[in-house]
């Protein structure tokens, strides 16, 4: 292949390994390839490299998660196994390990959390940038790889908008298809299918989700409810029978399994709603399901915002409040149940007339109020699209890569690491850490490739 513009492609070049995608796996990759001694091009499509890892974590960067590797291979759900053996060979400690000697300290939040000790994701962006420096990377931006070429079956360059470059390996680090302005538009899933990989079904995961009834939700918006269980059904809100509120989460990462039957996914914790439905952690970690379920019929979820009592408990306790502050409006009563901007939405939804008196309430209005406090239910009508998700889920097919090597089982000096491969993770740091793990694997085994070949010659 002859380079088609200035770019100096001098002799020896085929051993040269091209990393696509100056993202976290990419950088990682990259430093690896040039510290094993390979010669390393890294070719980013945006102004500079990290563009996702900046704005990762709200820019806090929750570059990994404390959990041991046995609670963290669940995270990816039944695609984790395929990670076991990259993170074997590099998994927090060479991390943190690896940011420590680049000056970055770290610290463990919440559920095993872990951050930069700065909370600046740009140190961690940092470290990468003197790393492949250290190692001689040699890094363009501005840079759109269009076509990876092959000649008898053998990786031999990439072509790009600017031109194109020689090489022996090259590691397709472009990321998912989510966050377009980060640079991740999905190319990766297009260069690998035109070379005969399989892209399984992209779905967006980690994503807030849209309702039916928009207009309550709207009411609602920017309310955000700590201690809740949200679980999604099998099925319209009407038929959601709340005696199947399942007590434990339900889900992937947890102890119980996703299962059949109406429930797909139960969790306890924080939501919130939104002007076009709900958002927050629970709602992103179970919103790949509902994505799934949805391809196969409607799909509700149920709010239960009292999850520490029992129907009866609260009965009981509405029952005490009615009595003990019988001569308050049913208004006031509610403002002690709910945040203030529920007031107005569950006045409606009840219909008790908001100056009724607590004593003066029915049964039956008491069960209403009861039952939806306990099961408060929305239809989903779909999920933000792809571009507004944390992660894409599917990707290219890990039936064709190598675990061991993270290489293509297609084609010769083909090398895969990060999202663009059908591996996704819930929030946590997981997504990352696969991403350093498999750009270590892939970078290393990138320029041991182009070893084999020196020595084959
Ligand atoms: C808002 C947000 C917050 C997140 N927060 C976290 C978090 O805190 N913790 C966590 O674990 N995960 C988080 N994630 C997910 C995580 O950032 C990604 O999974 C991870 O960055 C994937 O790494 P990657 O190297 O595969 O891809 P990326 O980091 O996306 O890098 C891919 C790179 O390839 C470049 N590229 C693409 N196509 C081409 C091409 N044709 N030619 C040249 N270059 C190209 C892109 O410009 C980009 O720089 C977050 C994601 C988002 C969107």
């Amino acid at each position: 292949m002859k380079p088609a513009d200035a770019t100096p492609n001098r002799e020896g070049d085929l051993g040269r390994v091209i990393v696509v995608g100056a993202g976290a796996g990419g950088m990682m990759a990259a430093g690896r390839a040039a510290e094993e001694g390979a010669r390393v091009l890294l070719l980013e499509k945006t102004d500079g490299p990290g563009k996702k890892l900046l704005v990762s974590g709200k820019s806090r960067c929750n570059l990994t998660n404390a959990r041991d590797l046995v609670d963290f291979l669940p995270m990816f759900g039944p695609n984790g196994r395929f990670l076991h053996g990259a993170f074997r060979r590099y998994f927090r400690e060479d991390l943190l390990a690896f940011l420590g000697r680049y000056g970055v300290q770290t610290k463990v939040e919440r559920g095993g959390r872990i951050f930069p000790a700065s909370d600046e994701a740009a140190d961690v962006v940092g470290a990468f940038r003197r790393d492949i420096e250290k190692w001689g990377v040699e890094l363009r931006t501005g840079v759109r790889v269009t076509e990876i070429a092959v000649q008898g079956g053998r990786v031999a360059g990439v072509r790009t908008e600017r031109g194109e470059w020689v090489a022996g390996a090259v590691v397709l680090a472009t990321g998912g298809a989510t966050w377009p302005a980060t640079g991740s538009t999905g190319d990766g899933y297009r260069l690998a299918a035109a070379l005969g990989h399989t892209v399984t079904k992209l779905r967006p995961a980690l994503v807030p989700l849209v309702v039916r009834e928009v207009e309550l939700a709207k009411a609602m918006q920017g309310v955000s409810l700590r201690n809740v269980r949200l679980t999604a059904f099998r099925g319209p809100a009407e038929g959601i029978d709340p005696a199947l509120t399942p007590v434990k989460d339900i889900g992937r990462g947890t102890d119980v399994r996703r299962r059949r039957g109406p429930v797909i996914e139960s969790r306890m914790g924080e939501m919130l709603f939104t002007h076009f439905g709900i958002g927050g952690p629970i709602t992103l970690l179970m919103s790949l399901a509902v994505v799934e379920a949805l391809e196969e019929g409607p799909v509700s979820i149920s709010i239960d915002l009292k999850p520490a009592l029992t129907v009866e408990e609260l009965r009981a306790r509405l029952q005490r409040d009615f009595d003990e502050f019988g001569k308050r409006g049913f208004r006031h009563l509610l403002a002690g149940l709910l945040p203030h901007k529920m007031v107005e939405p569950f006045l409606e939804l009840t219909g008790i007339p908001p100056e009724r008196p607590g004593h003066q309430i029915a049964a039956a209005e008491r069960e209403r109020l009861l039952s939806l406090l306990k099961c408060l239910r929305f239809n989903i009508r779909g999920a933000l699209p792809l571009s507004s998700a944390i992660v894409t889920a599917g990707g290219v097919s890990l039936d064709e890569i190598d675990p061991r090597t993270m290489a293509s089982r297609l084609v010769e000096g083909l090398f895969f690491c990060g999202e663009v491969m059908d591996l996704d993770a819930d929030t946590g740091g997981y997504n990352l850490q696969a991403a350093f793990s498999t750009g270590f694997v892939a970078g290393r085994a990138a320029a041991a490739f182009l070893w084999d070949l020196a020595d084959q010659q």
